[in-house]
């Protein structure tokens, strides 16, 4: 994965379990070597994905009525 601002391969610094959140459960840090950037990767949880299925199936069948 390339840096946002200047596209230079980010470094991985790490994966870290969240706490208390119950909507991501892994946060990756990511950091630029050349501007210094900080990047840091939101994993969502099993339950975030099935609302986010839910949503899409719910937005599927509004458009087929
Ligand atoms: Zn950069």
């Amino acid at each position: 994965m390339n840096c946002w601002h200047c596209g230079t391969e980010l470094i991985w610094g790490g994966d870290h379990d969240t706490e208390d959140n119950e909507e991501y459960d892994i946060v990756s840090n990511l950091s630029c070597p050349n501007c210094h950037c900080h990047v840091d990767v939101w994993h969502p949880s099993e339950k975030l994905i099935e609302e986010y299925k839910e949503y899409d199936k719910n937005q599927s069948s509004l458009e087929s009525l």
